[in-house]
């Protein structure tokens, strides 16, 4: 199979990528999805409760409003729906090859070509566009014993519908964002729940509502009001720029509504003394919520901060000796960000994989290009996502960026481009410098954000506008190129830039 460009992927950023070349009259592209169905993180988080944190009006295409959400924060469900309906109305279905994992992908510089491996066959690609998520590969505990356990375990990116936890003893491991929306749900159905907790989390209350009748129809007949909402929105997400990055001290006003919230739903002073943090608010994600503080309260439910020693064939066993009889354990337990698998199997020009040339600490370019990787694009690679801001924008930033690529190449006639490596090196010192002092880097907690040399590959490091801003424009002087003509070159016109 041969095709100009490969996407890997068909979540929000891979389909983003392939409605943008279809508006652009591109049709010489595929859609490489591992799984049967697209949806990317909303097609694999189907645990109860799964909804986003970033309000509904953002948390879309800037280019597809949706007028129909039926809640302010929308649910998974409803998610993997409205990708489903861009797919299909911008004509991106009959581009993606589903069960199409890509097992290897090499440049061949002779060739000047990405040579990929699927699961189904071999393909090649003038570029790739990797969209393959930063949370799409479950992380699971390195805990003694876990793969010895002799009932159900399963993690909640891979939630087990067949299960029935109905009067179960079920343990939660981790009390991160997926833990606290699905622990309210689960917990009056089960027997007990033993929470094990390693670091409390900061929760806000959450101001998730029904969507009127009435709201819809007016955003249906008014698009442009929705416009101006969604702009609003954005706006207010982006001021948190001003706490995480330019002064923390800032927090302080957050953690006062956070102990409040603590405050007026756990009434006992023990186990708000165990849920109250010991780090800065925003150092790990701010979590929204009303029902997970009274779900602790509850007589099925126990709170174990003891860090866990080992697991049994029917326990688990903390550290102070203690054994606690479990039917299921659940991991909420995160993602493999910083060693995604896919790393090691991209190999660039010189034959070495990202994750050879990472080390465990990715980097990139603008969060998008790579050294030695030419014709590569990552869509929110390395320190690209926003802060609390939704990741859908930094998705349409980079789309931009490889857009503006894809027509200075057609318009030059370029074989290959290829970021160099002083421009690369130089602006991570500069991303590096700027979140020293951010919450994440300084608020004095132990996060996934930050690698096993303590390096803060995640967040983009200032406001995002920034980021859609130095993405405009494809900046071909930083890069090296391959001027041998391959095609005739071709003027696409003017571009469209999608905004916020
Ligand atoms: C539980 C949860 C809650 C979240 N909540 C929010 C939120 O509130 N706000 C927010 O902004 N973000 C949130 N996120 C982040 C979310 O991942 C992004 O917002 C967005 O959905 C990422 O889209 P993506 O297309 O970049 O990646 P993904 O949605 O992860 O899609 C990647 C796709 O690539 C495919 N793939 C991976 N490897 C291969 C391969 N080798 N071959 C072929 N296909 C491959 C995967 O199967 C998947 O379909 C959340 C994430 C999770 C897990």
């Amino acid at each position: 199979m041969r095709a100009r460009i490969a996407i890997i992927g068909s979540g929000f950023s891979g389909l983003g990528m392939g409605i943008r070349l279809k508006q652009e009259g591109i049709e010489d592209f595929v859609v490489l999805e591992r799984a049967e169905e697209l949806g990317g993180t909303w097609r694999d988080n189907t645990y109860p409760g799964c909804q986003c944190d970033i309000p509904s009006y953002l948390y879309s295409y800037s280019f597809a409003p949706n007028p129909n959400w039926t809640r302010s924060y929308p649910l998974q469900a409803e998610i993997q729906e409205y990708l489903r309906r861009c797919a299909e109305e911008y004509g991106v279905m009959p581009h993606i090859r589903f069960g199409h994992e890509v097992q290897e992908s090499a440049w061949d510089q002779g060739g000047q070509r990405w040579r990929l491996e699927t699961g189904n066959g071999g393909l090649t690609a003038d570029v790739v566009v990797a969209a393959v998520g930063g949370l799409s590969e479950p992380s699971n505990p390195q805990i003694p014993g876990l793969d010895r356990f002799d009932g159900t375990v399963f993690h909640s990116a891979s939630w087990d519908h067949d299960h029935d936890l109905s009067g179960e003893r079920v343990a939660v491991i981790g009390t991160g964002a997926s833990a606290i929306q699905f622990v309210p749900r689960i917990q009056p159905q089960v027997g007990a729940l033993h929470l094990f907790q390693r670091t409390p989390p900061w929760v806000l209350p959450d101001m998730d509502r029904p969507i009127a009748d009435g709201e819809r129809r007016l955003f249906r007949r008014m698009p442009s009001l929705q416009r101006l909402v969604r702009g609003a929105i954005y706006w207010g997400h982006e001021a948190t720029v001003f706490v995480t990055i330019v002064d923390r001290r800032l927090a302080k006003l957050l953690e006062r509504q956070g102990r409040a919230h603590l405050r007026s739903q756990i009434p006992d002073p023990t186990l708000r003394a165990k849920l109250t943090p010991g780090y800065t608010i925003g150092c790990k994600r701010i979590l929204l919520s009303n029902d997970y503080y009274p779900a602790l309260t509850k007589p099925n439910v126990e709170l174990v901060t003891d860090p866990i020693r080992e697991v049994r064939a029917g326990s688990i066993v903390t550290a102070s000796g203690e054994d606690r009889e479990v039917d299921t354990i659940i991991l909420g337990t995160g993602f493999r960000v910083h060693d995604h698998p896919s790393f090691a199997h991209v190999r660039g020009r010189e034959g070495r994989s990202l994750a050879e040339e990472w080390r465990g600490s990715p980097r990139a370019y603008l969060g998008t290009t790579v050294p030695g990787f030419p014709n590569l694009f990552l869509l929110v690679g390395p320190n690209s996502a926003g802060g609390f801001n939704s990741i859908v924008f930094t998705s349409e930033a980079h789309i931009n960026y490889a857009m503006n690529c894809l027509r200075t190449m057609d318009r030059r006639g370029l074989a290959a481009v290829e970021v160099r490596r002083d421009v690369y090196d130089a602006y991570n010192r500069s991303v590096d410098d700027r979140l020293r002092e951010s919450v994440w880097n300084a608020g004095g907690c132990q996060s996934w954000y930050l690698d096993a040399k303590g390096r803060n590959g995640v967040w983009w490091p200032g406001f995002t506008w920034r980021l859609w801003q130095r993405t405009r424009r494809f900046d071909i002087e930083r890069y090296r190129v391959d001027g041998r003509l391959q095609r005739r070159a071709v003027d696409w016109g003017e571009p469209a830039l999608l905004g916020p």
